[in-house]
Order: structure tokens, then C-alpha cells, then sequence
């Protein structure tokens, strides 16, 4: 942390912040300059902030020189790290493609699902028992009921399965089911008690993006659930707000390069969330890939008019086949290819 003093900072100052580092376990650091006193706090400053200086009196503004998340920075892991769950690897040379129905319906459906997922290649299949959409009046989903009709569709492909978690309550009963692979969705990110639950387990963790969430407050959000010993955590972009109503979310692209320079977990993209429509996924999945997402979300959907949940924004059976068609030539051509 360094500290800038203001240019009329008394001594009695310099010496209440030198007093304020050394009382938090660091050493201090002063350089007198002609205009403007520096004092830098020499330790491990996170649980330090500019705050605690910013408010005392000759300080005019402090700033952290170390990241404030640790185990989930590239700092402290330059290698990317691969995140592993029943063989699948994410974050390895190989894409991993997440699909399926924004909320498990019947058996059926998900029946019909999994075969849509395994014929295009997918590996995961995904589906939301637990609703947490805008509206109250919306499907809230099946709840538990649809845990098992999930798990037994995706048995009968050999997928393995995600879905979101948003009551740190049901946990158990996602362990129990044996749910590969936990889903925070973006209303929860920053919802702290869920972070550090699904810390306390070693299964792997989707983190969503809050719709208006810094990556810094993702970062942070994501080190929650490392600090509790699980370090098998991947980051998925779905869009942030935008002041043009004309798409769901804006996906933000940056957010790709920029998360791979801070972090060596693996990235995902989840395109459906962040176009709202099905016919802008398309382009937007494939600028993920081109981008460096080490794999997608997609809102796939047997009958997606029939959708109890968003039905505007999953892909039907054809267009969804074609789509991964043309992400296989994609891979291809930057040099990756599909688990
Ligand atoms: C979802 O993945 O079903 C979902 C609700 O997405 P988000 O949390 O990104 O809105
Ligand atoms: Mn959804």
C-alpha cells in the first residue's frame, strides 16, 4: 500500500500513518519529496485498504500496489490451471461446451435435451431446477423433482450435468445428487454466505458475472470461494448491463483477455444470456471462442416456443447443431478442438 500525503501534511501526521501501518503488523516506508511525502506500507497489506488511511487527516489518497485477491491471481500461479471434474478437463487446450434448457420441465424435455447435447458433440448439460429470474410470477422451476430428472437424462447421454445453486440450504441436496459441476448464477455473485459455502467443498464452481459486477468484484467474489480451500472455480462472462434495451446484456468480450491476464482459472461464456435472443448467439458465441474462452453456456432447447423459461433466447435443435458445426470449424482454425 503507499499513502500520499497532502503537501501540507504536518509531521504529527506522517507520524499517526507510520504509527497506523506498524500497529497492523507492517513495516513503513517514507520518502520525503520537495512537494509530497510517500509513505509506503511494506508487508502483506490485504487487510489493509485505502480507506482505513484516506480517512485520516494529511492523507490525500492511498492505493494497494499488491492484488487484493491472492490464490485466484496469476500473481501467485502464472500457469492456467485446469479445473476437473469426472475426466473433463476446463481450461486445457481442449473447449468444453455447457448446454441445454434454462429450466428442467419434464422428463422428456430433458430426454430430448441430452440427446441435442451429446449429438453436437457436448459434454455437460445444464438445467436450472432453482429459477432465480427477474420477475416472481415467472417459472420458479422444479425444484428438487428436477435435480433427478436431470441427473437421469444426462446419465443416459454420459453427460455430465451443472445447475444453479442459489440457497446455500440445498447444497447438500446437490452433493447428493451428485450435480458435476455448481452454478452460481449472476444475482448470486456477490451473495457472500453462498461464496463461502461452496468454498468449503472441492466440487468445481461456475462464478456468473453480476449484470453489473467490475472484474474486480468478480475477482474478489471468486477468491471468497478460494479462501475456503476450493480452487476449482471457473468464471463465466454472460453479459453486463448496458443502456441499450435492444439486447439483453452486453457481452463483454474485453472481459475475456483481461480475466486471463488476472487470473489462471479457466473462462467460459455463456452468449445466450447476454444476446436474450437466439438469433444473435450465433455471432456472439463465436467471438468468445476467437477471443480465448476456454468453452460456452448455451441455452439449448428441444421445442424452444414450448419454453417454460426464456424461451426467446435457446436455440432450437437445427440452429444449434449448425452453430456447433461452425464453432468445430473454429476451433479448428485457432488451433483448438472440442472436448
Ligand atoms: C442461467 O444460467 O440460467 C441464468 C439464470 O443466468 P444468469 O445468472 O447469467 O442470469
Ligand atoms: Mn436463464
Amino acid at each position: 500500500m503507499i499513502i500520499v500525503m497532502r503537501q501540507a501534511a504536518a509531521e504529527s501526521q506522517i507520524e499517526a500513518v507510520i504509527a497506523r501501518i506498524r500497529a497492523a503488523g507492517l513495516d513503513s516506508h517514507v520518502s520525503r519529496g520537495a512537494e509530497r511525502t510517500l509513505i509506503g506500507a511494506v508487508g502483506d497489506e490485504r487487510g489493509l485498504t485505502p480507506q482505513m488511511f484516506e480517512a485520516m487527516p494529511g492523507v490525500e489518497r492511498a492505493m494497494h500496489v499488491l492484488r487484493e485477491y491472492r490464490i485466484v491471481s496469476r500473481e501467485s500461479h502464472p500457469e492456467n490451471s485446469v479445473v476437473m471434474a469426472r475426466g473433463q478437463a476446463i481450461g486445457g487446450p481442449a473447449l468444453q461446451l455447457i448446454a441445454g434448457p434454462a429450466a428442467v420441465e419434464s422428463a422428456r424435455q430433458m430426454r430430448e435435451a441430452a440427446a441435442l447435447v451429446a449429438g453436437a458433440g457436448g459434454r455437460w448439460l445444464r438445467g436450472g431446477v432453482f429459477k432465480r429470474h427477474s420477475s416472481p410470477y415467472g417459472f420458479q422451476g422444479l425444484g428438487v423433482e428436477g435435480l433427478d430428472l436431470l441427473q437421469e437424462a444426462a446419465a443416459g447421454q454420459g453427460l455430465l450435468t451443472v445447475s444453479e445453486l442459489a440457497d446455500p440450504r440445498m447444497l447438500d441436496v446437490f452433493l447428493e445428487q451428485g450435480v458435476d459441476m455448481i452454478l452460481i448464477g449472476s444475482r448470486s455473485m456477490q451473495n457472500v454466505d453462498l461464496l463461502k459455502e461452496v468454498g468449503r467443498i472441492n466440487k468445481p464452481v461456475i462464478l456468473k458475472r453480476g449484470a453489473a459486477a467490475t472484474l474486480r468484484e468478480w475477482l474478489l467474489a471468486a477468491e471468497y470461494i478460494a479462501a475456503g480451500g476450493n480452487h476449482n472455480i471457473v468464471f463465466c462472462e454472460r453479459g453486463v448491463r448496458s443502456f441499450d434495451p435492444d439486447c439483453a446484456n452486453l457481452l463483454d468480450i474485453s472481459a475475456i483477455p483481461l480475466l486471463k491476464r488476472e487470473t489462471h482459472l479457466p473462462v467460459i461464456v455463456d452468449p445466450s444470456h447476454a444476446s436474450g435472443k437466439a438469433d444473435l448467439t450465433p455471432a456472439l458465441a463465436r467471438a468468445a471462442i476467437a477471443a480465448g474462452a476456454d468453452g460456452l453456456m448455451l441455452d439449448a432447447h428441444p421445442e424452444p416456443a414450448q419454453a417454460l423459461s426464456q424461451p426467446g433466447q435457446a436455440l432450437g435443435p437445427q440452429a444449434f447443431a449448425e452453430l456447433m458445426a461452425e464453432l468445430r470449424a473454429l476451433a479448428a482454425a485457432l488451433g483448438r478442438h472440442w472436448a
